[in-house]
């Protein structure tokens, strides 16, 4: 209970205190008070205007990165870690341990780019584990051989899935942006799965629906070769299109896979097909790992009048394109290095917008690697490149991850959206299989 006579006593002060009066006490506090509080505004100003000249460590304390590249890159990326949009840890699996994943020790060093050591090294939050399978060698004029790839890619997916499971205390299985986010918030390396070409579907868009059951969130139109649903650019330049662009089959695969959520990725497409596909999606689409053909001239390459197609406004799709890190797509043969990855991403964002570009290395897809970027752990390289060109670390963090979480959530969106308006699934049934009849009365009994 307290007195209303002592009203003018602090509440918090001590019993022996109270009562006492007289000029005294109450001046020395005050003269201790005005003394503390005249240090504190001047290490104040000393540290906010004058913190380079204490160093990096005071850093964390003001809120500031640090004035060094690499360590500010680190620091930006504990906040925002890398999502890389294609590691292709799933083939090296299958090419060097014939896809026993008990014979595989990821916590040791593995033979390509990618072990768990080296991508907490290079603070990686997430990534695409892609569950690639090359195309046919021999493929018919119909496409019709490629039938098997759907059992090698279970194979792949199954690899992934395992390997993920394997290491619970490192990798979350994530379903959906947000399930990156809470796998990266727990400190955990966001996995997700990706199809990197439209050969694996065995021209069925009823596998695309099962894919997606075991948890694939992008498939890639094309590999290297074209296939039932889209031309490919090939890898070389010369590659003659076949449907000029997307075939009504492909449309038919965009449609569903808006309708699921599955993203629409076009690097290694035609640019007819990524210039269709990017007006037919109905949803944010990705380029999975491709880089600037005005900075390298290859058809892998993204080129700048497609790049201008990418944004918010009208005749634009929101899309987020995945910086390769391929040397012979970054640069003439011996010139890749993390400086000419980062005029990559510099370019793009110069045409795109900086909201628009991302990193999709091809780690373990790859041969040959750039100077300076020779593995998972090699990514802070690449951001502290990039903060010494003037990137912000609000930029940075769009490209290290938020750019693809934006498109990722914006292509969730969609698919509730047609879902909730009741939007059938496509069974379109690609016009030269012949193991179906083309109408329901053929049916031999
Ligand atoms: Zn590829």
């Amino acid at each position: 209970m307290s007195t209303p006579t002592n009203g003018e006593r602090a509440p918090l002060l001590g019993d022996n205190e109270r009562g006492q009066s007289g000029a005294g006490p109450s001046k020395a506090r005050g003269v201790i008070w005005s003394l503390l509080t005249l240090l504190f505004l001047v290490a104040t100003v000393l540290l906010v205007f004058f913190g380079k000249v204490f160093g990096d460590p005071f850093a964390p304390w003001l809120g500031t990165l640090p004035s060094d590249p690499n360590l500010a890159a680190l620091a930006i990326l504990d906040k925002a870690p890398i999502i890389d949009g294609h590691i292709d840890l799933p083939i090296l699996v299958r090419s060097a341990f014939r896809n026993n994943v008990t014979a595989i020790d990821l916590k040791t060093k593995m033979p390509g780019h990618v072990d768990i050591p080296r991508l907490r090294k290079g603070k990686v939050g997430g990534f695409f584990w892609s569950a690639y399978v090359s195309c046919p060698a021999f493929e018919s004029k119909d496409f019709l051989s490629a039938t098997w790839r759907v059992r090698d890619t279970l194979e792949q997916i199954d690899v992934s899935r395992l390997l993920i499971a394997k290491y619970p205390d490192t990798f979350t299985l994530a379903l959906t942006s947000d399930e990156v986010k809470s796998a990266i918030a727990a400190g955990k390396i966001a996995s997700l799965i990706g199809i990197e070409g439209g050969h694996q579907l065995g021209n069925s868009i009823a596998v695309l629906r099962q894919y997606f059951a075991l948890g694939v969130r992008y498939v890639t139109l094309t590999h290297t070769c074209h296939n039932a649903f889209a031309d490919s650019c090939g890898l070389l330049p010369g590659m003659i299109p076949y449907h000029g662009g997307l075939s009504s089959l492909g449309k038919a695969l965009i449609a569903e896979m808006n309708r699921l959520g599955v993203l629409v990725d076009l690097s290694h497409t035609s640019d007819a097909t990524a210039r269709q596909a990017l007006a037919y999606s109905k949803a944010p689409v990705i380029w999975s790992h491709s880089s600037a053909r005005a900075v390298h001239d290859v058809p892998r390459n993204v080129p700048d009048d497609i790049l201008q197609l990418i944004g918010t406004a009208e005749g634009q799709t929101d899309a987020v394109v995945m910086v390769n890190f391929a040397p012979f797509f970054v640069a003439v043969p011996g010139n890749a290095t993390v400086l000419s990855v980062a005029d990559h991403v510099d370019h793009i964002a110069e045409v795109a917008g900086k909201e628009y570009v991302g990193i999709g290395s091809d780690f373990d897809g790859i041969g040959d690697v750039p100077v300076g970027l020779e593995d998972v752990s090699k990514y802070p390289a690449l951001i502290a490149e990039l903060y010494r060109r003037g990137w912000t670390k609000y930029e940075l963090a769009g490209l290290t991850g938020a750019n693809l979480l934006r498109v990722m959530a914006g292509a969730e969106k969609v698919a509730q959206e047609l879902q909730a308006a009741g939007t059938p699934p496509k069974f379109d049934i690609y016009e030269k299989r012949k193991d179906i009849p083309r109408r329901g009365s053929d049916v031999e009994l």
